[in-house]
């Protein structure tokens, strides 16, 4: 099955529609997710054959029927993924197994076709070893991946699609805050809730963000930049934000995260700052957080540091917390020295500075 360049992926040689020239300047500073590279990759799923026609092509726009399932139902999921620079010039992607793992649980929950770890790792492996030209090299910065799978066929009629189509796309990308945000000031959503018990908030499927934006949007008009979601049986507990999960940090030098308990979508970085902060001798609690004691800490002085993290955000200190019945600031409201030192570590291996003891970095 394998080519050449022995990659499942058959490599279509199209001519580059962007030069030299013009892509160095794509790549001063990019608006997050609106520079694309050159190439896509793709495969297609039919009952018969299984997966096939896993090709690496020019990027461009998809044919498809307006009574394709995706339209109607959203059966959709996604994945978001960073490539990095290498010092030595080289490419590496962070943690892709996790990623195809995740993405294969998120198909299961969505009832569609899961697609083999292997042609996910393969698929994002391709399509950066063709494009790597297009991986920033500023500090930060990356080449954001996009595979998303969508249901194909074509009927109007509630049931499971039999036909898929697997794409992955890549966007180089700077900073995810406008400005860097040295501090990001949350909302407290007391009228929308993200996900609840039994439904799909562990998933990564675009209903889940559809769902959210209305959430996003009140807390904007309330000079908020993200909206921090509770749980949606007592609207007590701390979930997540629209796209990052949210640690705490304590005067005892303890860090709290919510638990994985099926409503909040398992970070890689979560997983990876849990795993970096105990390497630094440090304790990790996942337990439920309450929205109350939040407010109550940070006024007592017991919680001196929070962030958010994720693969666009890295890891984003958390400022400040409004909402209708709150209003606080944590710490001075600014950086803190263990969130600080956590995002080092992190971007240090990810970015190829620091040894990498866990075997997280994939180079190409
Ligand atoms: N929560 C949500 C809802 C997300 O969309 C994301 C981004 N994938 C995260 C958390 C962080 O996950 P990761 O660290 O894997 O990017």
């Amino acid at each position: 099955m394998s080519n050449s360049s022995g990659s499942i992926f058959s490599i279509d040689s199209n001519p580059t529609p962007v030069t030299p020239g013009e892509r160095y300047k794509l790549l001063q500073n990019p608006v997050f997710g609106r520079v694309f590279t050159d190439h896509m990759a793709t495969a297609r799923f039919t009952p018969g054959r299984g997966w096939h026609d896993m090709r690496i092509q020019a990027r461009g726009e998809f044919k498809l029927d307006p009574a394709s399932l995706v339209f109607h139902y959203a059966q959709e999921i996604f994945e978001g993924m960073k490539a990095y620079r290498m010092p030595d010039g080289s490419a590496a992607l962070f943690r892709p197994d996790a990623n195809a793992r995740r993405f294969r649980s998120s198909a299961v929950r969505l009832a569609m076709e899961p697609l083999p770890e292997e042609i996910f790792l393969e698929s994002v492996r391709a399509l950066v070893r063709i494009d790597r030209d297009w991986i920033p090299s500023a500090e930060g910065a990356a080449l954001y991946l996009r595979p998303f799978m969508i249901a194909t066929e074509v009927l109007v009629g509630m049931k499971p699609s039999s036909d898929y189509l697997y794409c992955v796309v890549a966007s180089p990308v700077g900073s995810y805050f406008k400005g860097g945000a040295p501090a990001v000031t949350l909302w407290v959503s007391e009228n929308f809730t993200r996900a609840a018990p039994g439904g799909t908030g562990a998933a990564k499927c675009g209903g889940n963000y559809a769902a959210s934006l209305a959430a996003q949007a009140e807390a904007s008009r309330e000079g908020c930049d993200q909206v921090v979601f509770l749980d949606a049986v007592e609207r007590r507990w701390v979930e997540e934000l629209g796209g990052m999960n949210v640690f705490f940090v304590f005067d005892d030098g303890s860090l709290q995260t919510p638990p994985l308990t099926g409503t909040i979508l398992p970070g890689i970085t979560r997983d990876s700052l849990i795993v970096l902060a105990r390497d630094m001798g440090l304790t990790v609690r996942e337990e439920p957080y309450a929205i109350d004691q939040w407010q109550a800490d940070a006024a007592s002085g017991r919680l001196r540091e929070a962030f958010a993290c994720g693969t666009a955000a890295v890891v984003t200190p958390i400022g400040k917390v409004k909402g209708r019945r709150h209003d606080l600031t944590v710490g001075d409201g600014g950086a803190g020295p263990v969130t600080m030192r956590l995002k080092a570590a992190l971007l240090d291996i990810q970015q190829g500075r620091a040894p990498d003891p866990h075997g997280w970095m994939d180079r190409l």
